[in-house]
């Protein structure tokens, strides 16, 4: 077979690139994936009682980069979803993150905005270099806070205390001194509206683009001619170990279907201190379909599975770096998101990348 571009993982990064090359060059273009579907890690599917659930967890578009918003609204209509998150602490539900409700409602106050900016200023602890997720959120809220709300989701979620854990873990959260209890804070903030598996295959419907489902690229790339390999599969798999091999954390999703409406009064739920699992969706409550049932999933971190998280500490990035020189003499393959570049990307961070990545490689 001869193409002149080749992708590895329909997942958002190679689908965007897929999309750009058979829609801006009207060039062929094949993706090789190793799982039985399209969309990477945001395919979603209807389960056997027809509810929509996000088979790898749950997934809210956010973003403030407008072109990015733009490039998908080609490709899906958007519920307008501002997602809303409470964390299960001391026997309450509370507000996630840490806003002015979340702090009244955990301390039993009716403190103002500007009060409770003075109560976390006398809370927070001074260090003089942040540099790990624990100095972070202690520099932010002080020790109380860190306890209840970060320490134990963290070392649940990661499997290390969050000492060890760079500081772009625990910043992803931010910090409110005010009453907006939405989970993000960007601009551009929804669900599409018939799903990410419908907006994925809308990407995907060129007749320049073929997919090879079922299949490990190592399998067939011998057989296969190209000028452009576009790989978005782990780095270290690339490579066949040579510099070891790179830590990704997983999760083991448990889905229940319950004979109730509505399960929990939030589309996700934290427990940082109690049960095993870090947190429960409630699907119908993030896409907004209406069934009589409901569908839940638990997420247990763990280190075996599906690579899903790259592990943002020292030790591996500093391995990845081995990688990231190898990657750099490549002249046929182009390495992109979150398993390839070893980075913590949201949605809107790997199209972003993708279309960069188009406009400078590709389409020069
Ligand atoms: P992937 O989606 O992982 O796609 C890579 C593809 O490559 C996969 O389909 C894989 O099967 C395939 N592949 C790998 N190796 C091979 C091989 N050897 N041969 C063939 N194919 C191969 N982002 C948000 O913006 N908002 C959220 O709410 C959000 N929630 C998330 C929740 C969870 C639990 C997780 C894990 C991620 C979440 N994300 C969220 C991040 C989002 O999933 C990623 O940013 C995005 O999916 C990355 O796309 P990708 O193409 O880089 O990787
Ligand atoms: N986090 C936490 N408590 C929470 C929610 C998040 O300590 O209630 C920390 C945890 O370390 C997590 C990180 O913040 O890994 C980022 O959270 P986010 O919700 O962005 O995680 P993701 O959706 O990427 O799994």
């Amino acid at each position: 077979m001869k193409f002149e571009y080749v992708i590895v993982g329909a997942g958002l990064a190679g689908l965007t690139m897929a999309e750009r090359i058979a829609n801006e060059l009207n060039k062929a273009v094949l993706i090789i994936e190793k799982r039985n579907h399209i969309g990477g890690n945001v395919f979603d599917s209807y389960n056997n009682d027809g509810i929509l659930i996000h088979n790898y967890g749950p997934h809210i578009f956010h973003t403030n980069d407008k072109e990015v918003y733009h490039y998908l609204s080609k490709f899906t209509k958007w519920n307008d979803f501002w997602h809303r998150v409470l964390t299960y602490v001391d026997g309450n539900l509370i507000p996630m993150p840490i806003t002015v409700e979340t702090v009244n409602k955990l301390y039993n106050l009716d403190l103002s905005s500007y009060e409770i900016e003075e109560f976390l200023e006398n809370r927070a602890i001074d260090i003089d270099e942040v540099k790990t997720s624990r100095d972070v959120a202690l520099s932010k809220v002080g020790h109380d806070l860190y306890e209840k709300i970060f320490k134990n989701y963290t070392i649940k979620q990661w499997g290390v205390d969050p000492m060890e854990l760079d500081t772009s873990v625990i910043s992803r959260i931010p910090i409110r001194a005010n009453r907006d209890t939405r989970y993000f804070n960007d601009k551009y903030q929804g669900m599409p509206t018939h799903g990410y598996t419908k907006m994925c295959e809308n990407m995907a419907n060129n007749k320049n683009i073929k997919i090879m489902l079922n299949t490990d690229y190592k399998e067939v790339i011998e057989h296969i001619s190209y000028k452009k390999l576009i790989y978005t599969g782990p780095a270290d798999y690339f490579y066949d170990y040579k510099h070891g091999k790179l830590a990704y954390r997983s999760i083991e999703f448990v889905n229940e279907t319950h004979n109730n409406e509505s399960y929990q009064e939030a589309p996700v739920v934290n427990y940082p201190n109690d049960y095993d699992y870090t947190r429960i969706t409630e699907f119908k409550k993030l896409t907004w379909q209406e069934h009589n049932k409901t569908t839940i999933c638990k997420e247990f971190p763990c280190d075996k599975g599906e690579p899903y998280y790259p592990f943002p500490t020292k030790e591996y990035k500093e391995q990845f770096a081995l990688y990231q020189n190898e990657i750099e003499q490549e002249k046929d393959v182009l390495f992109i998101g979150r398993l390839a570049e070893y980075r913590y990307y949201n949605m809107d961070g790997v199209i972003r990348r993708a279309l960069d990545m188009f406009n400078a490689e590709i389409n020069k």
